[in-house]
């Protein structure tokens, strides 16, 4: 069975296309500049790849783009359309409403893009779009499976995701917090649970993705029970541009001093803050890591301060789930910083954390366990795969109908 997974931008198109009999990929690429100019990258298996800037007016245009790449040309890996027997959607936020990966319907797609529009502005309704323009180039008959960021994260239990605000605005607005980054988490655990040989419904595993959004998750017996990202992603740790969890009387005030509006608070605390907002000079772990080594002491301040948040967390979490099994880094900054890791993991063996400083040096950017061989809980360096979490479930979903 072959699955074609999409991530949809406002203005890009991500996709993979999967062979499911050895989870292999078969081809992927990006369209992105959709509406502007458009250029469109597509890579096969074997390494060949072709780049090339070409007009694309809508999402519908990127997608007609994508079936003639995959079934014509050099680089074509499939003759027919009619191979794909599946599609996958990666998709934002599904409120309350959509606890496990959908079945996409016009109700689905109405409510992704329209009646959860302000819970996730950005990203929601460019999601829909490619939706509808997926199912135009496809055909109604090709099932297509909404999988939400934020759905493994419905297990919460209501303390941990309560805002302590009138709780007529959970009832009115849905103010709470959601978590995002819920399919990587969820493939994050699954791997750590497998590769120590034990059923993930016996183990409590703090999960952290850090990349460019960063966000770490408790789970216990394989549900996610809390998480740092909230209401949007802007929650829990430093990241790229985004300030990670503040005293909200903070916004209140800034707000009031520098006469901002609701939408420059917005830009400030989502575009401008974080790595770049405190080191001042780059929004890439990788040059807040150089600097800081180099003596610059505002890119060191942001590369500790982050590394802290990491420890404070998985302290809580501990606390939370009354212990835990194993500590997973991954995302571009988990699965690729060695000093990161060093860093968080240091000073915590009376949680019976501690990582064997050769093995993190060693299996830096590989999936490996660095645990020290004294240590009672396990740490990994996991390799996270969103792409491959939507096939999966999408073809779960298909195989159930
Ligand atoms: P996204 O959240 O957009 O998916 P990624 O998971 O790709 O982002 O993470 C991007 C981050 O990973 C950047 O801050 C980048 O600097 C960081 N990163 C990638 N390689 C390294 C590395 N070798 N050392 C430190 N950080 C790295």
């Amino acid at each position: 069975m072959k699955i074609l997974v999409i991530n949809a931008g406002s203005s890009s198109l991500k996709y993979q296309l999967i062979d499911m009999t050895d989870e292999s990929v078969i081809a992927k690429g990006n369209v992105e500049r959709i509406g502007v100019d458009g250029i469109i990258t597509h890579k096969v298996a074997d390494g060949r790849s072709v780049k090339e800037n070409k007009p694309f007016a809508t999402h519908k245009d990127a997608f007609e783009e994508l079936v003639s790449r995959l079934t014509t040309g050099e680089l074509a890996v499939i003759s027919n359309i009619n191979e794909i027997a599946a599609i996958g959607h990666r998709v934002l936020h599904g409120s309350e409403k959509y606890k496990v990966t959908t079945l996409i319907t016009d109700e689905v797609i109405y409510d992704i893009g329209v009646t959860f529009k302000d819970l996730g502005p950005l990203h929601n309704p460019p999601q829909a779009v490619a939706m509808q323009a997926c199912r135009d180039v496809f055909g109604a008959e090709v099932p297509m499976a909404a999988v939400f960021d934020t759905s493994f994260h419905q297990t919460m239990p209501d303390k941990a995701y309560i805002f302590g605000i009138p709780y007529e605005y959970y009832e009115k607005y849905h103010i709470r917090r959601y978590g995002f980054h819920g399919t990587s988490h969820r493939f994050v655990s699954a791997r750590v649970a497998e590769l120590m040989g034990k059923p993930i419904e016996e183990l409590k595993i703090i999960s952290c993705h850090l990349g460019n959004g960063s966000s770490i998750t408790a789970v216990n017996k394989g549900k996610s029970v809390d998480t740092t990202m909230g209401f949007t992603p802007l929650d829990g740790v430093i990241m790229g541009t985004r300030s990670g969890g503040i005293d909200p009387s903070v916004v209140l005030y800034l707000m009031e001093k520098e006469g901002l509006t609701p939408a420059e608070m917005n830009t400030l605390l989502n575009k401008k803050s974080g790595f770049i907002g405190l080191s001042g000079k780059s929004t890439d772990s990788r040059d807040i890591v150089d600097l800081s080594l180099a003596g610059d002491y505002r890119a060191s301040l942001t590369a500790h301060a982050l590394r802290y948040q990491i420890k404070k967390y998985i302290g809580a979490y501990t606390a939370a789930m009354n212990g835990v099994d194993a500590i997973a880094f991954t995302g571009g900054i988990g699965e690729n910083s060695l000093h990161l890791r060093s860093e968080v993991c240091e000073d915590m063996d009376y949680l019976g954390i501690k990582i064997d400083e050769e093995l993190n040096v060693k299996y830096d950017r590989q999936e490996h366990d660095i645990s020290a061989a004294d240590a009672r809980v396990k740490t990994f360096i996991i390799k996270t795969n969103e792409e491959l979490l939507i096939a999966r479930d999408t073809k779960a979903l298909v195989e159930s109908l």
